[in-house]
């Protein structure tokens, strides 16, 4: 992998393949313009039935090397009678790499529990898949440093150091997110201070030294700068501005520029 890591979460959007097709069509003719070699490397996360085809078209697009297929979930098991859910072989099957796992969403909105969301994290890993592990407290008011560690500890209880370490971890405060009301983006600062919470549970538990974390909260081309340009932040997981081309690529371009 390349650079920043951004990804892409477009949730039940965009409505139709033609429009998923615009977007990686725009973002493949910005990155292609460039002169220079491009320090970025992407994940898309379409909604579950655009997956196959958007990962043709990902092959068939210059963005081959830099981007990869994501899924935004995964079942908590490999073969089971589990009416509306997608298995991580099904996944694997058709090409995905990467996957979000506890997004905030389901913990809240869909009532994903801790244990579901480690079932998840465990399905994916058994499967191959790059677990994109989302961690965010609910308010900042309160002992939200408490929270977190519990949010941490039971989402990753019974993992190995090693399966620890191929996770990527999403600090992705749930009151920043753009849908959620009165949502407002973190500000580096706070973040940070939020990572380095989840680092030092990680390093305490499972010695992980250096976990890889993306920033994502609201995440747009008026405050990616601010957040990226921070060594401890490796990426972001953008969601409504993703599945807005012009804001997306603006995005990308502003990251370059970071370097
Ligand atoms: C998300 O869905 O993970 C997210 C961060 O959304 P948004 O960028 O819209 O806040």
């Amino acid at each position: 992998m390349n650079g920043k890591l951004i990804v892409a979460n477009w949730k039940m959007l965009p409505e139709s393949l033609a429009q998923a097709q615009e977007i990686l069509e725009f973002t493949d003719d910005y990155l292609s313009s460039l002169s220079e070699k491009r320090e970025l490397s992407l994940v898309f996360c379409p909604p579950f039935v655009f997956t196959e085809e958007v990962g043709k078209m990902l092959r068939t697009s210059h963005l081959e090397h830099e981007a990869f297929l994501g899924a935004q979930d995964v079942a908590t098991e490999d073969r089971a009678a589990l009416t509306g859910e997608v298995s991580g072989p099904m996944l694997t099957k058709l090409g995905v790499s990467y996957v979000i796992i506890g997004h905030s969403e389901r913990r809240w909105k869909l009532g994903e529990s801790d244990e579901t969301v480690n079932q998840k994290l465990k399905a994916a890993l058994r499967n191959g898949l790059i677990p994109i592990v989302c961690i965010g407290e609910r308010t900042r008011e309160g002992k939200f440093k408490e929270f977190l560690e519990e949010q941490v500890t039971k989402t990753f209880t019974g993992l190995t150091a090693d399966e620890v370490d191929k996770c990527i971890i999403a600090y992705e405060p749930v009151w920043a997110i753009s849908t959620n009301p009165g949502a407002h983006p973190d500000t580096p600062e706070s973040a940070l201070e939020s990572i380095g919470v989840i680092k030092k549970i990680l390093n305490s538990k499972f010695s992980i030294q250096n976990p890889m974390f993306l920033y994502g909260g609201s995440v747009n081309s008026n405050n990616v700068a601010g957040f990226l340009k921070e060594k401890e932040i490796n990426g972001a997981l953008i969601g409504g501005a993703s599945v807005n081309k012009e804001e997306f690529v603006k995005i990308l371009e502003l990251i370059l520029e970071i370097g």
